[in-house]
């Protein structure tokens, strides 16, 4: 079996190089060439490593404590993570890949598919090292761009980008003899469960699964399952989801470095989250109509009795305001926490959102709006501009220790006045 690719689809996927440990290095000139890695939450796993750090042989994932020993023979620099620096550069980046096109998906904090049909065949590497490079002289971070006719084939491309010394990939020609070399595991959609079903099925590499039979696939897999083989042969199948269909729910939530037993412990972390998940959705311009919040103890631990249990409450009328969207969540925590368990985890969702302009009214609606936005602008600016929770609510508590274990954080915050990097010149 073959199949022609004429659709003249391209989609770009940008993906920013080791993104955690290239965020450390910005700031940080002496860790260049060393092994870099950055640990999870509470400093549990590895989830960033520099190619040196990949070479002496640190996995992905691993837990620190069994590479410790790695870690000391090797002068492999360590950092805790920290969302702050990460969330900031991230933006910036999306900001620049934001002007090579005006569709845009952003994926995940270091990645974004960019639709870029409207750029010539002829033109468009070029096209991909002027994106590169533009991040790169902007924002000082190094990604790889993979180019193809849909998601998944751009997905691919990018796996290929990455090793090439360009840094871009546009496949388009020989889709085959790639795709033959790709293990069916590294395919965008192919998750753990269905790679086995493949292998079992003798279906190894994206080639054998491109030209598997839709029957079969339709009978053993699901709607992603066909879809996946679809784009695999250059039909796009799965749509950019740009701004337009913007999210839906934004969610907060941190696990615990100790763990919390006090209802006030709890209502400090509920408060802190809901005042960033608020202003999250205010930079969005958003709304929202519903809270959750959510708590449990960890399921891991033998010794203690599980719980978990979450509630939803639904506003009135749509809000961003913080004050309003604390109370509610506070009220929430308070109808479902136990006394007598070590909680691990607390977290808020807001869900129902939608644009701030799509108004809705009530009686109140003029009058309290109109205070809560100026306050809520004057609060926004001054955290911008002094760094994250210099206006907060007391509620928020001030020693916040119940925060996660960060032992070898750079303590960058770009956001952050008293926390910029500084060089020693
Ligand atoms: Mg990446």
């Amino acid at each position: 079996m073959s199949f022609t690719n004429n659709s003249k689809n391209k989609v770009a996927l940008i993906d920013c190089n080791s993104f955690y440990v290239s965020c450390e290095r910005l700031f940080n000139p002496k860790i260049q060439s060393m092994p870099v890695v950055v640990l999870s939450n509470n400093d549990g796993c590895v989830i960033s490593r520099s190619t040196e750090a990949k070479k002496i042989g640190i996995k992905m994932g691993e837990p620190y404590f069994k590479v410790k020993e790695l870690v000391k023979k090797n002068n492999v620099q360590i950092f805790s993570s920290n969302y702050a620096l990460y969330g900031d550069l991230s933006r910036r980046v999306m900001k620049v890949l934001k002007g090579f096109s005006d569709k845009i998906e952003i994926y995940s904090i270091d990645e974004a598919f960019i639709d870029l049909t409207h750029i010539k065949d002829s033109q468009i590497e070029e096209y991909g090292k002027k994106i590169r490079e533009r991040v790169l002289k902007w924002t000082g971070i190094p990604t790889s761009v993979g180019i193809s006719s849909t998601k998944t084939l751009s997905k691919v491309a990018n796996h290929i980008a990455k090793k090439d010394k360009t840094g871009v990939m546009y496949l388009k020609k020989n889709i085959d003899s790639v795709l033959k070399n790709f293990d069916i595991a590294d395919i965008w959609g192919v998750g753990k469960q269905l790679s086995k079903l493949y292998k079992k099925n003798g279906i190894n590499n994206a080639l054998e699964l491109k030209n598997i039979s839709n029957t079969w696939v339709k009978k053993s897999t699901n709607v992603l399952g066909a879809k996946t083989v679809m784009e695999l042969r250059g039909i796009p199948c799965i749509d950019l989801e740009t701004e337009d269909t913007k999210r839906k729910s934004c969610c907060v939530s941190r696990s615990f470095g100790k763990k919390v037993e006090s209802l006030e412990k709890l209502r400090e972390s509920i408060t802190t989250h809901c005042l960033n998940a608020a202003e999250k959705i205010r930079i969005d311009k958003q709304t929202t109509r519903a809270i959750t919040v959510f708590i449990r103890t960890s399921p891991f631990d033998r010794n203690r009795k599980y719980y978990s249990n979450s509630i939803t409450i639904e506003l009135p009328v749509s809000s961003n305001n913080s004050f309003e969207l604390v109370k509610t969540a506070i009220k929430g925590l308070e109808k479902i926490y136990k006394y007598g368990y070590f909680y691990q985890k607390a977290g808020i969702i807001l869900s129902k959102l939608k644009e701030s302009s799509e108004k809705e009214f009530n009686l109140l609606t003029p009058i309290l709006e109109n205070k809560s936005k100026t306050l809520m602008k004057a609060i926004d600016f001054t955290n911008a501009k002094y760094g994250r929770n210099a206006i907060s609510i007391a509620q928020a508590g001030i020693k916040n220790d119940w925060k996660m274990r960060r032992e070898h954080s750079s303590r960058i915050d770009t956001a952050s006045f008293d926390l910029l990097p500084k060089i020693n010149v």
